[in-house]
Order: C-alpha cells, then structure tokens, then sequence
C-alpha cells in the first residue's frame, strides 16, 4: 500500500465528507477497502446507492453495479467509476438484441413467462425486464423471487446465469426435468415447443468464468486433504458441485456462514478469491479457511488505490457511469421490485 497515496485519498474523503460516498464490492482488494465508506454485495451496495444523499458516489466494483447506483440515484447524483473498463463478462452475454428474440420466441408458445434478472445484467436487460413485468434478483434472494413468479402462475425466464437458475429452481424443489436452458447461440435457443411443454424455469446460457472454475475434482481434493471440513460455494458454480458440497450461498450469506462456524473449524470456500483471503485473516486467530481453488476476478482487480485517487482528484468525464435517460423508468421498475419484495 503507498502510504501518499492511501493519505492523498483520505484527506479528499474529509474534504468531501457526507457529500461523497465510497462504495467497496467484497471482491475488491484490501487496499481500496480500506477507503470504503461501505462494503457489501451487490444487492447491500445498491440498497445504499438508493438510501444515499451524495452528490458523487465512487463504486469500486464492475460496471453493471455502477449502473445500478444510477438508476437507483437522482439525476442531480452523479455516480463514478475508477476503472470504467471493469465489466463482467457474464453481464455481457445477454444482450438486448438476442433477449427480445428469445422473448419473441417464448411469446409465440403461447405461456405466460415472467423474466427475472439477475443484478449482474446491463441496463438494457433491466429495462427489457422491468417493461415485461419482471423483477431483478440477486445470489442471495433469487429462489424467493423465482417462487413471487411462480406463485402468479407464470414460467419464469432467468437470466444471464445458467448455474444461479437451475440452483435457484433446485432449491424450491422444481426437478431438473422441469428446467430447461436457452443456448444463445443457436435459433429458438435450441429448444422446440415440445420441449418447453413441462418446463417451468427457462435460464439463459451466460456464466460467471470465476465461478465455473471449480470442479468435482476440486470438492473430492478438498474432503481428501481436510476430511473434517465443511465446504461452502456461491451458487454461480456448476450444479453438479453445489450439490455434493455443505452448504451454498451468496457472498453475503457465505460471511454469515463462516461468522457463525464453531470456534477451530475448517472451511473450504468456492468463490471469488479476493474474498476468502480477506475471511481467513479476519477469522485466523478461530478458524481454518482454505480455497476450494484460486479464482480471482481480473474485473474486479482492475480498480486499485492509484485509479481510485486519479479520478477522486480530477473526475474525469470518462469515468462517469450514465445510464441512458430512456432506459431508467423501466429499469428502475425492475431493481425496485426487486427492493420491495
Ligand atoms: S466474479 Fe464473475 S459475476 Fe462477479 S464480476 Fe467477476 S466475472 Fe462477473
């Protein structure tokens, strides 16, 4: 950590004071934490942006939760990035063009679809959502707003992440006959009407590159080397591996899990790697915590102490995070139902 650096940026936080707020995602390093005035997932992080008054708000994350700050913001907030460059290659692989196709498609099958989107999409796909009638999710609420579609009578259509749906339809009991995936890259997602027949969750084919990289391997290496530990993952990994481990969980829900773990346990945690080095050390003098295997986020390590000073000096336009004017009514319906449920 530079020590300039770190009292540059303290000293324009005491300048600023309440007019200014810092927002740090989980997966953030400790060294640009340690000037956040919150630290949360994504779904904590945008309840802020919506409750706060600052004139500037700095989301050190990726880009489709700085959108989400705006949306949630007034039009006299202003929110920035560090490193507008920091995206998700997840939230990039449902784009508008080919979810309205899909809608089409769904439509003319004659069922009644209701989409749910999860927070790690575009503010297009939010608005799509929004102006359909569907609600955003997040990791940790989607079974509960998977079962507030359901509960209507409607087929739900999730989307982008393939593993975050079919463990969410797990979880509320719908077996995986009931469940089917639209391949984005083919017609029709690959699917026929026959097929759709018995389906009641449709989820996009998209996925987070972190979290696909764990494996059985890795689970079966785990309960070799620490037989007594229990294993936790996010649910954005691969069913196959959720199912033959502990427990699953959202970031937030996986920091309760290891915060309530009994004194001199072993965790072995499958998520983003940044946040499993940081429980460790907080949890060291009680607790073992080891990495099912190293997956670090390279979006999210794009935002550092230099860039975050760069733009808390100068606020250049660029890292300006705007969300089209057009897009925020629909987009906004879509996170606040989200909010309210
Ligand atoms: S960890 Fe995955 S979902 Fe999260 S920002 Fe990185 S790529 Fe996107």
């Amino acid at each position: 950590m530079t020590t300039d650096t770190t009292h540059s940026i303290e000293a324009i936080r005491k300048e600023w004071g309440t007019r200014l707020l810092i927002l740090g995602h989980h997966y953030q390093s400790p060294a640009v934490l340690a000037h956040a005035d919150v630290t949360g997932d994504s779904l904590e992080l945008a309840r802020m942006a919506a409750a706060s008054q600052a004139a500037r708000i700095v989301f050190c994350g990726v880009h489709f939760m700085a959108e989400s700050a705006d949306i949630l913001t007034t039009p006299a907030q202003q929110v920035f990035m560090p490193e507008p460059g920091a995206g998700c290659p997840m939230a990039t692989m449902a784009d508008d063009y080919q979810v309205e196709k899909a809608w089409s498609f769904l439509k003319r099958q004659g069922d009644d679809w209701l989409p749910v989107v999860y927070v790690n999409s575009t503010a297009r796909i939010k608005a799509f959502c929004g102006r359909t009638g569907g609600s955003a999710c997040t990791s940790s609420n989607a079974p509960r707003i998977f079962k507030w579609a359901l509960d209507q009578g409607k087929k739900v259509f999730f989307l982008p992440d393939i593993h975050l749906g079919l463990n969410s339809a797990h979880d509320l009991g719908i077996p995986d006959e009931q469940t089917a995936i639209y391949d984005y890259q083919k017609p029709d997602g690959g699917l026929t009407p026959e097929a759709l027949k018995d389906v009641r969750v449709l989820v996009w084919g998209g996925y987070c590159p972190i979290h696909v990289n764990f494996t059985v391997a890795d689970v079966q290496a785990a309960r070799q080397n620490w037989p007594d530990a229990k294993i936790i993952v996010h649910p954005e990994t691969p069913k196959e591996i959720v199912r033959m481990v502990d427990a699953h969980g959202s970031t937030a829900q996986i920091i309760h899990y290891v915060q309530a773990a009994p004194d001199g346990s072993t965790l072995v945690i499958g998520t983003e790697s940044q946040l499993v080095k940081r429980l460790a050390e907080v949890h060291k003098n009680r607790l073992t915590i080891k990495m099912l295997k190293g997956s670090f986020c390279p979006n999210m390590a794009k935002t550092n102490q230099q860039n975050l000073l760069r733009i808390l000096k100068d606020w250049p336009d660029r890292n300006q995070v705007k969300v089209p004017s057009a897009l925020i009514p629909d987009a906004k319906l879509c996170l606040e139902r989200m909010l309210a449920l």
